[in-house]
């Protein structure tokens, strides 16, 4: 039987106050049909316009969804971040940082130009990306696509495939990556073959994932590289840290600076028509529109970003949280005791050391530096 009209309603309202904001979201972005899909890789231009999904992964492991999160679509550019990750834990910060910059390029994406030092302006646009697979080739020889395919599924939570018809179309026609393959190989930043290195990264981008994967993977991001569904700690805080800076920096093509002045989370986009978005210490978001804007964005995913951002006050820079809680995180008890914790001390021979903040992922529950569940 149908509910009554004020039953269904009252199902509305009793939604998880997230999932209603994503719903909203969905109805208001919808009709908004502006922008184009990318056709320059042929496949690319087969999607499916309308196709429109929003995943949000909190912390604590919970997903919420709306619209078309299950249609699996090519990671394209949001795999930069995670190679980068990776090529950090893999080849170190110092081989890594020797060969790739982390300065805002101020080009478009694919441009051919290298940095003072002949060196790629930072890992977020494709110099800097094919130097990164370069690097992992350099590592792990012929198996460097396996190691990175297995590292972005443990980013999700699970195996992810590969869409050979966007692979095959990106390898057919693209010369201009080849191009900076060859100016990276001539400056020493590629030392493989170059041939060999762009079948990597032309795998890589042709990756498959979903809205609900992309929410995972920057949720695990966000959450200093522990994948907050399967408790695997993915990545070093490290190669986190920075790879969120880089995001931060140079994330969203040419609208990187306009980006983190209007929405102030750091993000990646692609090409394929994904978003993610990684809130440390607080959310993933990942979305899915193909149809993209003059700077290679997503138009609807734009706009969850920036709806998300003001609803909840968001802005990574615009934070009131008590500096007590996160920066004077240890104390000795005996000089800063409670009665009950004073007289455990006591009963000690040397004074225990609090750390209110053992790490981020105790963010939500650790309010107080008294909180008895911050103490480790
Ligand atoms: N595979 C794409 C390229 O290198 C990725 C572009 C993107 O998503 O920005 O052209």
């Amino acid at each position: 039987m149908k509910p009554a009209a004020s039953e269904s309603a009252g199902w509305a309202n009793s939604k998880p106050p997230l999932l209603r904001f994503l719903d909203r979201c969905y109805l208001d972005f919808s009709p908004d049909t502006a922008g184009a899909v990318a056709d320059y890789i042929p496949e690319l231009g087969k999607a499916d316009p309308e196709h429109f999904g929003i995943g949000l992964a909190t912390l604590d492991g919970h997903v919420y969804e709306v619209g078309d999160t299950k249609i699996p679509f090519t990671i394209q550019s949001m795999s930069k971040p995670f190679v980068f990750a990776l090529a950090l834990d893999t080849l170190g910060a110092g081989r890594v940082e020797s060969a790739i910059g982390v300065e805002p390029s101020g080009d478009p994406f694919n441009s051919i130009r290298l940095n003072a030092e002949n060196h790629p302006f930072n890992p977020m646009v494709n110099a800097g990306a094919i130097a990164c697979s370069g690097l992992i080739h350099e590592a792990k020889g012929s198996a460097a696509f396996e190691y990175i395919r297995q590292a972005l599924g443990r980013f999700a939570g699970r195996e992810l495939g590969v869409d050979e018809a966007v692979y095959a179309s990106e390898s057919a026609t693209g010369d201009r990556n080849r191009a900076i393959g060859y100016l990276l190989r001539t400056n020493a930043v590629l030392k493989d073959n170059v041939a060999s290195v762009l079948e990597v990264y032309f795998r890589q981008c042709a990756i498959l994932v979903t809205a609900r994967d992309t929410a995972i993977m920057a949720a695990t991001l966000a959450n200093r590289g522990v994948n907050p569904v399967t408790g695997e700690q993915v990545m070093t805080p490290y190669a986190i840290s920075r790879t969120l800076s880089v995001m931060t920096s140079s994330g969203m093509y040419d609208y990187a600076g306009e980006w983190i002045y209007r929405v102030g989370i750091p993000a990646k986009s692609g090409v394929g028509g994904g978003i993610l978005a990684a809130l440390p210490a607080r959310l993933g978001l990942g979305s899915y529109s193909p149809r993209l804007d003059k700077h290679g964005n997503s138009v609807r995913g734009i706009k969850v970003c920036e709806a998300l951002s003001s609803h909840y006050d968001l802005h990574m820079l615009n934070r009131s949280d008590d500096a007590r809680n996160s920066i004077i995180a240890d104390y000795t008890i005996a000089k800063n005791p409670s009665r009950r914790a004073a007289g455990r001390a006591s009963r000690r021979s040397s004074p225990r050391i609090i750390r209110t903040f053992a790490s981020s992922n105790s963010w939500a529950r650790c309010r107080s530096p008294t909180s008895t569940m911050c103490r480790g």
